[in-house]
């Protein structure tokens, strides 16, 4: 059984996870729906998706555009073409400057070039500010939703973990949680030499790096600490500030059914002011972006914001929840994107079959990208089990002229005979019980 097939087989079982996932995503896609209905969808959508596709269509420019802002600013500007080098790259910015503790905001980017791993095995202390990803690092689990990476956990294992790892009484009262976290991790920010985050959006004309979040700890850790340093992807950047707006509008409605999330960053470096942090760096990753950018059937998978409105109303993920897709990203986001990313295509071509295609993902999603239809052609990418090429290639054979149609059903009958499977006198179709074949050619 492969490795995907365990994971589904082990959250189908679990019911807690089953409840918790479901709960929360009816939950964020109530709120979503309500908040959504007040902006005219489509329209706001389309500009949207216009935004986004300029970001594609232009992105050399774009981002030349941005260097030169980014710089003239004083900040410094990383461009690396794989995960490995990304962290390289972040590794030898905090060595260089004797920054070994720090505190890190929410970032899938950093997720996916796997960050907290290289951080660690380079002596980095960095620990995760945001709630939820700050309760994973205490589990030593990974985010198993895009915008609420501790989805599939009860407050009550919130508390167990939080009396083992930090020694204290159990509590799952979730505003005691919350109050306990904000203490250990205030006392990381004062101490904090650096301070690592994600960003949303790159802007190319004034050079700000748009650092969106909730609790406020994106903000504290791009502004203590002496060091910033900022990761993400290239397809990030927009051409002016005015773009940001229809973009942060369907943001905050769908990420967390918000009319607008409580701390929208713009950051600019500012190295000569006395409070800010005296090195500013961005680390631009490509990771098979480009690639991406470069194949018409997939380069619309670039236009994601990141919402993970998508995964909200997949009725899989509801099933399965984000450990299942053993990726980085889950849902339908996650089939798709995690089959792109990376040093080569389909490194996780199991989970374009982890969909119903329903579209439900395709409504809902404020860039209105197909995901279904990628879904589709990444299946037909996928590479298929030996017995299947074998089948698929006997049936090519044998449809191709009506004698060996003919041959081809004499074979069968006679095979069928031979095992006793088939009475003396059935008939057969041919080519209907090889594996693999379209569902209505086997269903006829
Ligand atoms: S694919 Fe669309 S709905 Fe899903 S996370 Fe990206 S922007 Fe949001």
């Amino acid at each position: 059984m492969s490795l995907v097939r365990r994971n589904i087989k082990r959250a189908l079982d679990d019911r807690k996870l089953g409840r918790a996932v479901l709960n929360s995503c009816l939950l964020s896609t109530e709120k979503r729906d309500r908040l959504i209905s007040e902006l005219d969808f489509q329209s706001t959508r389309a500009a949207a998706r216009l935004i986004r596709q300029r970001s594609l269509d232009e992105n050399r420019p774009l981002l030349e555009r941005f260097k030169e802002s980014f710089e003239k600013a004083g900040g410094r500007l990383h461009y690396a073409l794989t995960a490995e080098a990304a962290c390289r790259i972040v590794v030898d910015i905090l060595l260089k400057a004797g920054a070994l503790q720090g505190v890190k905001a929410k970032s899938m980017v950093t997720e996916e070039i796997g960050l907290g791993q290289a951080l660690h095995r380079a002596g980095i202390d960095a620990v995760e500010s945001d709630l939820g990803e700050y309760i994973i690092q205490l589990a030593g689990e990974r985010p198993s939703h895009i915008t609420a990476p501790a989805l599939h956990r009860s407050k009550e294992s919130i508390g167990r973990l939080f009396a083992d790892r930090l020694k204290i009484p159990y509590t799952d009262d979730p505003q005691q949680l919350t109050e306990i976290a904000r203490s250990v991790l205030r006392r990381r920010y004062i101490d904090a030499e650096f301070g690592v985050s994600g960003a949303n959006f790159l802007v190319a004309e004034t050079g700000h790096v748009v650092v969106v979040e909730n609790e406020g700890n994106g903000r504290l850790g791009a502004s203590l600490p002496r060091i910033f340093v900022a990761v993400t992807g290239i397809e990030k950047v927009v051409g002016g500030l005015s773009d940001l707006a229809p973009l942060l509008a369907l943001l905050a409605r769908s990420a967390t059914g918000q009319r607008a999330t409580a701390y929208v960053n713009a950051l600019l470096p500012a190295p000569d002011v006395s409070d800010a942090p005296d090195e500013f760096h961005l680390v631009l990753v490509d990771n098979g972006r480009r690639r991406t950018m470069a194949d018409p059937d997939f380069a619309e998978m670039l236009l994601c914001i990141r919402c993970g409105a998508c995964l909200n109303v997949c009725p899989v993920y509801r099933s399965v929840g984000g450990h299942a897709y053993g990726s980085v990203y889950p849902g339908p986001m996650g089939a798709v994107l995690s089959n792109l990313l990376g040093p080569r295509m389909m490194m996780h071509h199991e989970l374009p079959f982890l969909s119903t295609l329903c579209g439900a993902c395709k409504e809902v999603c404020p860039v209105d990208m197909d995901l279904p239809g990628m879904l589709l052609k990444l299946r037909e990418r996928a590479p298929k089990p030996a017995i299947d090429r074998v089948a698929a290639a006997g049936w090519g054979w044998a449809m191709a002229t009506p004698a060996r149609m003919e041959l081809a059903g004499r074979t069968v009958r006679t095979i069928g005979r031979a095992i006793g499977a088939m009475p003396a006198g059935s008939t057969v179709k041919t080519g209907m019980s090889f594996r693999g074949l379209s569902r209505e050619a086997s269903d006829k």
